[in-house]
């Protein structure tokens, strides 16, 4: 669940740490009578799934009402990046000294928290890892033993900040800590967390995303859900109930079970194409699912050709051959199908498919080649 920054914001605040008053906005008017009560000057601030909001003109400075009123119906109704701002955040301006980087992510491979701190923020962290990655101090937190004070000292006097912002950093980080473990996110960063001419560190910017699947410990969390932007795909697929994840490519996946689905996800990628997304029809593969899963797929306008790899188990070769035809029947599919048909009385169900083989239907007899197979169609 990603949160907009004025909810991350409240999220962090609940944690003690230090954010500048503010209100949200859902019209020009509203952003004006947020900014009386407030006092000029503010910040204007789109409230998007995405970042790069300053780069796109969705951030604005206004000294006063006047420039509320042009700002706020100036950035309502904007699109950055395909997310068309609803609303603004409406924020006391602060005064910047410096722009700092720090967040909290998952390290999957090395089995830990991620910590990343840099005195270059307030631009992309990638930019930085890129031109300059002595400049982003690191420190990986074993979950068990969690961050402690000394530990986060260190990591800090590391990123080299002014002795000025130091304290004020290290309090701000064992929040941060204390908010993404507790409050079971995926990531948390403040990007750009500031220091003030007058000496404060401050956060001003706000990204967090929380692991949905922590909700049944966090009631509070269902306010999030109805502010998620979803992908149209995979809103589809879930009415149908479908496990569906949408991705970038041109290869439709239909699969028997997670495992598989995200098999074949790897496989498609491994001879060098790009999966369109991750589709696993569980266990059965009756006529009705395959119709739902190939509507969903062949709505999306990207797939180019349909990848159905199928496992036999309990759901036998023959019941999923008849079911695919049947399917097959009821949507009208726009692009080639390749099967790849294993498992319990695979044979059985390869021979029904056979007579109905063409350039529309094909199959292959391993899941590598019918991977290949796909690839070449798509390209
Ligand atoms: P992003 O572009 O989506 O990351 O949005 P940010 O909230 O990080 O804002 C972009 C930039 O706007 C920041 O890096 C700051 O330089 C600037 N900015 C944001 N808030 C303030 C503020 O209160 N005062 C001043 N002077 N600049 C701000
Ligand atoms: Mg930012």
């Amino acid at each position: 669940m990603d949160l907009f920054e004025y909810q991350g914001k409240q999220f962090f605040a609940y944690y003690g740490m230090p954010v500048s008053p503010g209100q949200i906005a859902f019209t020009t008017e509203e952003a004006v009578s947020a900014a009386e009560e407030l006092g000029t000057p503010v910040m204007v601030k789109a409230q998007v799934h995405t970042g790069g909001r300053g780069k796109a003109g969705g951030v604005k400075f206004a000294a006063d009402i006047d420039a509320v009123r042009e700002h706020a119906s100036n950035i309502l109704g904007l699109d950055i990046k395909g997310h068309i701002v609803g609303r603004v955040w409406i924020e006391k301006a602060s005064d910047i000294q410096e722009e700092y980087y720090a967040s909290f992510t998952l390290d999957r491979s090395a089995k830990k928290h991620l910590g990343m701190l840099s005195k270059e923020g307030g631009v992309e962290i990638e930019a930085v890892a890129e031109s300059n990655p002595d400049a982003i101090a690191k420190i990986w937190v074993d979950p068990v033993d969690g961050l402690t004070r000394e530990a986060c000292e260190e990591w800090v006097l590391q990123a080299s900040l002014p002795e000025q912002a130091v304290q004020g950093t290290i309090e701000i980080l064992m929040q941060l800590y204390t908010a993404y473990t507790e409050g079971d996110a995926d990531l948390v960063e403040i990007n750009p967390l500031i220091l003030t001419p007058q000496g404060n560190v401050h956060v001003l910017d706000a990204k967090v995303t929380l692991d949905g699947n922590s909700q049944f410990r966090h009631e509070d969390y269902a306010q999030f859900d109805e502010t998620q932007t979803r992908d149209e795909r995979e809103t589809a697929a879930h009415a149908k109930g479908l496990q569906y994840v949408g991705l970038d490519g041109s290869v439709g996946v239909i699969a028997n079970g997670a495992g598989l689905a995200m098999s074949t996800v790897d496989v498609i990628n491994q001879v060098g194409g790009q999966p369109a997304n991750f589709l696993d029809i569980g266990g059965g593969a009756n006529a009705d699912v395959m119709a739902g899963a190939l509507e969903v797929i062949n709505n999306d306008p990207n797939v180019k050709a349909i990848f159905i790899n199928i496992f036999g188990g309990i759901t036998r070769g023959e019941e999923v051959a008849n079911g695919i035809l049947e399917a097959m029947k009821r949507v009208e599919i726009s692009s080639p199908i390749v099967i790849r048909l294993d498992g319990t009385n695979a044979d059985e169900g390869r021979a029904i498919l056979e007579p109905n083989l063409s350039d529309k239907l094909l199959m292959e007899d391993t899941m590598l080649d019918a991977a290949k197979k796909s690839v070449e169609l798509v390209s």
